[in-house]
């Protein structure tokens, strides 16, 4: 492929515009469509906006099961036999202690999960009167997925200075209802279009790798574009034992059969030539699918998890540190001088956030 290419791609995309299916679908699957310059030309659009800076984030999984949703993907769900350790809404002393202690490790922005379908109006009351609590104490970014909410919801949350709120389209509409049936694509829509109607900025993502086509990712992408999302997590599909999914054996040709970190990869520089904006997170899946690859996924990305994700393992943080550092990428944290200090202390790297393992379940995928 001419050079040419690369750099339009580069060109289309900080010019604001969208890129056509069919050069889309190229990028991810044309073999002539080579990844190193592939790769460079959406490091360009990422080095606009982000430079060379990562965004970690860390994750609190506040309220694990119980939920009365199917989400074929998810160990939570009311329809997943995985053995996971099921808890209602942690206390609030110990989600309040988890806040200062990602603080204090020097996480740009804490996020705070929940399960369920959507919380109640007085659970919102008590999620808003945390929510500040934590801003009160701690100048990090907070943000906040708890599933279906509405108008009235969003404004509580909002005023008591809720950064962003989380809620992941996953795939296409097309595709949705293969993944889910108690809600729909447009149940999702509706969430963030209420929390941009009060002015919440919006985090939503997709999973890659449940059986979509690629032109499931193309459209996620395009709609993802349109909301204009701040951030925009890329998980890569991890099959838990138990969960509906993970059995799953695509059938039709023009869905990936595995995912390669060849393909991943081109899925993070399709998000950021369509979404240049966005922070963009690799997220569960980067160490089992990109394997040796990971580190190159800082160049369409800027934002990572750090110490695991909500039902599966991820890497040490102080390996994903010392690999954002040795690529020549620097970590974007809170403003807090001594919290730098500990970042740049690389003798400390190795107790770094190692407290946080405590946050969250850890589950074996049998992938
Ligand atoms: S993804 Fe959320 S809504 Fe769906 S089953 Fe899991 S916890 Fe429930």
């Amino acid at each position: 492929m001419k050079t040419t290419f690369y750099r339009e791609l580069t060109d289309i995309s900080l010019s604001d515009k969208p890129i056509s299916d069919a050069v889309c679908e190229r990028l991810l699957t044309a073999q002539d469509v080579e990844l190193l310059p592939l790769l460079n030309a959406a490091y360009q659009v990422r080095k606009t906006y982000f430079q060379n800076e990562v965004q970690l984030h860390i994750l609190n999984n506040a309220q694990n099961g119980y939920c009365p949703e199917d989400c074929g993907y998810c160990a939570q769900a009311n329809t997943a036999t995985t053995d996971i350790d099921a808890y209602p809404l942690k206390p609030d002393a110990e989600i309040l202690e988890e806040a200062k202690r990602a603080y204090e490790s020097g996480a740009y922005r804490y996020c705070i999960v929940m399960s369920g379908r959507g919380p109640s109006p007085k659970r919102v009351a008590h999620l808003a009167e945390l929510i500040h609590t934590v801003k009160t104490h701690y100048p990090i970014e907070v943000c906040l997925s708890a599933g279906l909410i509405d108008v009235e919801s969003a404004r509580v949350l909002k005023s008591a200075g809720l950064d962003r709120l989380n809620h992941n389209l996953n795939t296409s509409e097309t595709h949705y209802p293969k993944i889910c049936s108690t809600h729909t694509y447009q149940d999702r829509m509706e969430t963030l279009q209420a929390a941009q109607t009060v002015g919440l900025a919006c985090c939503s993502g997709v999973i890659v790798g449940m059986g979509e086509s690629t032109d499931d990712i193309i459209k996620v992408a395009k709609a993802l574009r349109q909301l204009e999302v701040a951030s925009l997590p890329v998980n890569f599909f991890l099959p838990i034992t138990g969960t509906q999914l993970s059995a799953f054996v695509p059938t039709e040709p023009s869905v990936p059969t595995s995912l390669t970190p060849d393909y991943c990869l081109r899925v993070l520089c399709l998000f950021r030539f369509l979404n240049p904006r966005a922070e963009i997170r690799v997220a569960a899946g980067r160490e089992h699918h990109l394997r040796s690859m990971e580190v190159m996924a800082l160049y369409p990305a800027n934002s990572m998890f750090v110490d695991g994700y909500l039902n599966a393992e991820g890497s040490e943080a102080s390996r994903t540190i010392e690999m954002i550092r040795d690529a020549g990428f620097t970590i974007k944290t809170n403003e807090d001088t001594t919290t730098q200090r500990n970042l740049k202390d690389a003798e400390k790297r190795d107790v770094l956030l190692k407290d946080l393992k405590v946050l969250r379940p850890r589950m074996e995928s049998n992938a």
